[in-house]
């Protein structure tokens, strides 16, 4: 079947609308995706239908959403191919998740001296739980840097230098929210374990968006948010290898992370219900296995085609049609996020005026202020696509920087 953005498009209902006298035109996914009828039909029905608390219950409403919470943990470990769903930890989002292993891995086993591995194009969610930890812990960050200029990449060469025996973690995102490009996921978590450096990837870019197999990448943690593809706000996944999952404290204490409790001791429940304290996101998960299911009915490798083939064009087209636009990011082989900054124009204004044209954009620093500082920028603007886009959008983007360059040059 060919991938068809007009036809799945239909499919969400926030789409469907008119802003500023213009039909809608959503271009700011890396910041959260709209959502597919199926999820909020989900959220719906469990509210109407099985609401109840999960694990502790013996009545068959609870019994239900028990079932169901622990089929949407099941579902998540087939979508990431883990190799078990006690591997698979319910969390509030990226950032959440990154907090947890922090907050459990990282004050268990770091120690003065000990270096935290980043690379220069962190979100904030990446760089600032690893400056807290380091201030707890005495260690220090390193960053691998990005190579000179605008196209992004990751300057491999400088890995194995850097990789040394002091790392104790090295953390990087799978898919940078500002520049789009692609890190080489497996390749930078082999490089790890040559050397027995622990891996987390953010992977709040890419779940949804491309293929994701936590084994053949060889990753020790992995995180993601479920707003980002097509799932509700407020729950993420936390996946981590078993073994260090078992060995770890858990993080926050509470109701349902424990097996006794006494006045004077507490013994932990097993993973993943260690690091899941208090009542978790019922609802929310079990719609995030529905966006799950809903994605790979779509197929992941064909979204992926689909926001690089978008990526392409819109790149080609900015450049061409758009003069004196700088572009961050690769040509090629990227995600479907462009960056850019029109001279003369803050990003703010440039994202004002493409709303006036019913097109949303996101312009800031994206989260990412130390990187906008080595590039030079104050903030850029950003347009991101996902399955629903289609290539003739791209031409209303393009006329509308057109309008807005003119907008500014008078
Ligand atoms: N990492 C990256 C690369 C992101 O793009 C984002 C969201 N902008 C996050 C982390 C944080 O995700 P959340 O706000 O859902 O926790």
């Amino acid at each position: 079947m060919s991938f068809d953005p007009k036809k799945l498009s239909t499919d969400f209902p926030a789409l469907n609308q008119q802003v500023n006298g213009r039909s809608l035109l959503y271009l700011d996914n890396a910041a959260t995706s709209q959502k597919p009828q199926c999820v909020l039909d989900a959220l719906k029905d469990f509210y109407a239908k099985d609401n109840a608390n999960v694990h502790r219950g013996i009545h068959t409403l609870s019994m239900r959403a028990t079932a169901a919470y622990e089929a949407a943990r099941e579902r998540t470990a087939r979508f990431l191919n883990a190799a078990s769903a006690s591997e698979i930890i319910f969390t509030a989002g990226t950032t959440d998740g990154i907090n947890l292993v922090a907050g459990a891995w990282g004050a268990a086993n770091l120690r003065p001296g000990d270096i935290i591995l980043l690379t220069e194009m962190e979100h904030h969610s990446n760089l600032v739980p690893w400056q807290m930890l380091a201030r707890r812990t005495g260690a220090t960050l390193r960053f691998l840097p990005i190579v000179p200029g605008d196209t992004g990449l990751l300057d491999l060469e400088a890995l194995p230098r850097l990789l040394t025996t002091e790392v104790k973690l090295f953390a990087f995102t799978h898919v940078s929210n500002t520049l789009g490009v692609i890190n080489p996921a497996a390749e930078l978590c082999a490089a790890a374990r040559r050397v027995g450096v622990t891996t987390l990837i953010d992977a709040a870019q890419s779940a949804g968006h491309m293929p994701l197999d936590v084994q053949s990448i060889g990753c020790d943690f992995l995180v993601l948010s479920g707003h980002k593809m097509c799932g509700p706000t407020g729950i993420g996944v936390l996946y981590g290898r078993q073994k260090l999952l078992d060995a770890m404290p858990p993080w926050r204490g509470g109701g349902s992370m424990i097996s006794t409790v006494s006045y004077e001791d507490v013994q932990w429940a097993p993973a993943p219900q260690k690091f899941e304290a208090g009542t978790p996101n019922i609802a929310d998960a079990i719609a995030l296995a529905v966006a799950m299911d809903y994605l790979d009915a779509i197929g992941r490798d064909g979204i992926a085609a689909h926001d690089e083939l978008l990526a392409a064009i819109a790149f080609q087209r900015l450049r061409d049609e758009v003069p004196n636009i700088r572009l961050l990011g690769p040509e090629k082989s990227r995600s479907g996020v462009i960056s850019f900054a029109l001279p003369g124009a803050h990003a703010h204004d440039v994202v004002t005026l493409a709303d006036q044209d019913g097109i949303a954009l996101r312009g800031g620093h994206h989260c990412n202020q130390p990187l906008m500082r080595k590039l030079g920028l104050p903030s850029t603007s950003r347009a991101s696509f996902y399955l629903y886009n289609d290539e003739s959008e791209i031409d209303r983007l393009v006329r509308s920087l057109q309008r807005i360059q003119k907008f500014f040059a008078v």
